[in-house]
């Protein structure tokens, strides 16, 4: 069902600085710099390999990562995993009682589908599934 690991995201408190440490001390390349306004979060995708570091920073007070970070501290927020249909695997895994945050796939970082289950459902770990673009 699961493809691979696509990314993890790192809830960060400042991106810029954040880049700083990812970029210039650990020696990974920004490939871009996008803003999600629904998510309210600002993020840069560093690629690793065949996944990507997401690095998550909110512009909003009231956005999920700026609550994340105030409960819990920087850190890992969620980790992606790709599958090849998005909605047959929500509806598999509706039929084997994990808890969805989202029933349908929605439109995430890059442009691709995606959907996350209640972390209730995976042992506390926040899950992001998305289908990969060919
Ligand atoms: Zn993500």
């Amino acid at each position: 069902m699961f493809k691979k690991i696509n990314h993890i995201g790192i809830a960060v408190k400042n991106l810029d600085d954040a880049l700083s440490v990812f970029q210039d001390t650990l020696g990974m390349t920004c490939a871009g710099i996008e803003e999600v306004e629904d998510q309210k979060v600002r993020t840069a995708c560093l690629p690793v390999g065949e996944s990507e570091i997401e690095l998550l920073e909110s512009t909003s007070p009231e956005g999920n990562i700026a609550r994340f970070i105030e409960k819990r501290g920087e850190g890992i927020h969620h980790i992606a995993f790709e599958v090849d249909n998005l909605e047959a695997v929500l509806e598999e895994l509706k039929g084997k009682g994990v808890q969805l945050i989202d029933q349908k796939p929605r439109i995430g970082v890059g442009g691709i589908k995606i959907a996350f289950l209640h972390p209730k459902s995976s042992n506390g770990v926040l899950v992001e599934l998305c289908e990969a673009r060919d």
